[in-house]
């Protein structure tokens, strides 16, 4: 049985009303408006949700969005428009277009991570392709669940996009109804859960996930500009919500006889960025629940890996926090190796020769993105070449994510589907082929009563088109 919300959403969507472009338009400033006159309270949800620092969450929620928006609303009549297409000559006359269509009512379950973000940039695709849509946020982040169930009605078209809080039971609810997407981001273990529920009504889905993703220091970084090197490098893991992030560095790849001098640099980095001290500690987000606190604090007490630790490795309980921590080669099969970390644990891995290091990734399940920091072409094209990730990455980290042109999603255990720019409209609308065909020139050749001409003629026509108007006029006359 439909429930209320489901039918007005469907009711809106048969109106014909999401499909107008200037509804779709309308909405996207909408979001402009939302965030620009929310700015303040966004940085409130975002403190009291995962402590982070107010320039993070403008370069990393507030930012990204409205980039996805302002660039859809300059594309949005393009992507909209049918593309002309070539039809084979044997089909004379006719034309043919590839249209659009958006695909009904789309269902986004939003990671804690990211909440704005990962809530909004999704919507702005099935916005932009004409969709109507349920947005459910994720409990772990409850002010920003709650500021989007109270900002959402009031800026955008209350009857087409609707907002559901609530925790598993409720997300469960939602799974059993029928959908015509789900957009998932989360854990590779609830996707699963997605994908059964999807099957009953074959439903497709896009699974935005994780993993782990490596980071290839090359030791011919003697060449690279270490400094920037270890920046980047520190960024791309505690610099996005202290690690907690599907495309944060999980560990790095580097020679032995390299790793003392990059350890070094990377602390620098560290007392830089965050300071040294656990108690004054800045600029550093929270890690976001008890669960995921003591999950991290045992990985890093394990007894087989706490050994291993080189930098860090405090923690400050009453406030949430965990000192960025680097890890020297702890052993392989401890679950730190084993499990994606998501949080500031930082295990470095050393190798005898860096080229070792693509086995090593391609022993494992596809990362969502791969980092490599080299200046060796030959090394690079080999990493092109040899290695599957979601992205991939040179000299540089997480800002793959704010690149409107390039497809973000997984690949095997990391997900599947992709989005951002294009590739959200497309992810949210279904391509019609609509062929439009002249009564004229009737080819005999394809309707019984079956001859050897006509079988030789259909062989003919299959692969050479070019002699298309020929076979046509010799169709036409058998
Ligand atoms: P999660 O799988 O626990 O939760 C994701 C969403 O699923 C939430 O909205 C939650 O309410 C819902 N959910 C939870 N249990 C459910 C159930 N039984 N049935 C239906 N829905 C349920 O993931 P998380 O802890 O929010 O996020 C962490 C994971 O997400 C990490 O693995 C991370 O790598 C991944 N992630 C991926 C991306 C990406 O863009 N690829 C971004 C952020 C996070």
């Amino acid at each position: 049985m439909e429930t209320g919300y489901l039918r007005e959403l469907r009711q809106s969507f048969s109106s014909g009303r999401t499909r107008d472009a200037a509804w779709r338009k309308s909405q996207l400033r909408a979001i402009l408006r939302l965030l620009d006159e929310n700015e303040n309270q966004i940085f409130q949800a975002l403190q009291r949700d995962l402590g982070k620092h107010p320039i993070e969450v403008y370069r990393d929620e507030i930012g990204v969005v409205k980039k996805s928006v302002t660039y859809a609303l300059s594309c949005i009549d393009k992507w909209m428009a049918p593309k002309k297409n070539q039809l084979p000559l044997l089909f004379f006359p006719s034309r043919a277009e590839v249209r659009p269509e958006p695909l009904g009512i789309i269902l986004i379950f939003v990671s804690w991570n990211f909440p704005i973000t990962l809530a909004l940039d999704p919507l702005v695709g099935a916005i932009s392709a004409g969709n109507t849509v349920v947005i459910k946020p994720s409990e772990l982040s409850p002010e920003t669940s709650a500021f989007l169930a109270r900002t959402i009605p009031a800026y955008l078209d209350r009857k087409a996009i609707k907002v559901i809080e609530g925790g598993t039971d409720i997300a469960e609810n939602l799974l059993q109804q029928k959908w015509d997407k789900i957009f998932f981001t989360g854990s590779a273990r609830v996707a699963r859960i997605v994908m059964a529920a999807a099957v009953t009504h074959l439903t497709p889905v896009t699974l935005e996930l994780g993993g782990k993703c490596p980071a290839i220091v090359d030791s011919l970084s003697a060449t690279l500009d270490l400094k920037v090197a270890a920046k980047r490098l520190a960024a791309g893991k505690w610099g996005a919500c202290c690690g907690q992030a599907c495309i944060a560095i999980d560990y790095i790849l580097v020679e032995q006889k390299f790793s003392s001098a990059l350890i070094e640099l990377l602390k620098k980095s560290v007392k830089r960025f965050y300071g040294e001290n656990v108690k004054n500690l800045k600029n550093l987000s929270t890690i976001v629940n008890k669960h995921h606190f003591n999950r991290l604090r045992n990985l890093m007490e394990d007894p087989a890996v706490a050994a291993s630790i080189v930098y860090g490795g405090e923690v400050d309980e009453e406030n949430m926090i965990i000192q960025p921590t680097i890890l020297l080669d702890p052993p392989l099969d401890a679950e730190i190796m084993q499990e994606e970390i998501f949080g500031p644990l930082l295990p470095i891995i050393t190798l005898d020769n860096i080229k070792d290091s693509i086995e090593f990734i391609n022993s494992r399940p596809k990362p969502l993105a791969l980092y490599a920091f080299t200046k060796d072409d030959a090394f690079k094209k080999q990493i092109v070449a040899e290695t599957s990730s979601g992205s991939l990455t040179f000299n540089d980290t997480v800002i793959q994510f704010v690149c409107d042109d390039l497809p973000f999603g997984g690949v095997g255990l990391s997900g599947f589907g992709r989005y951002h720019g294009k590739y959200s409209f497309d992810a949210f609308s279904h391509e019609k082929a609509v062929l439009h065909r002249s009564f004229y020139l009737e080819l005999e050749a394809r309707h019984p009563p079956w001859n050897d001409f006509k079988l030789r003629f259909l062989r003919f026509a299959y692969m050479f088109d070019y002699w298309g108007l020929i076979l046509l006029y010799m169709g036409l006359k058998r």
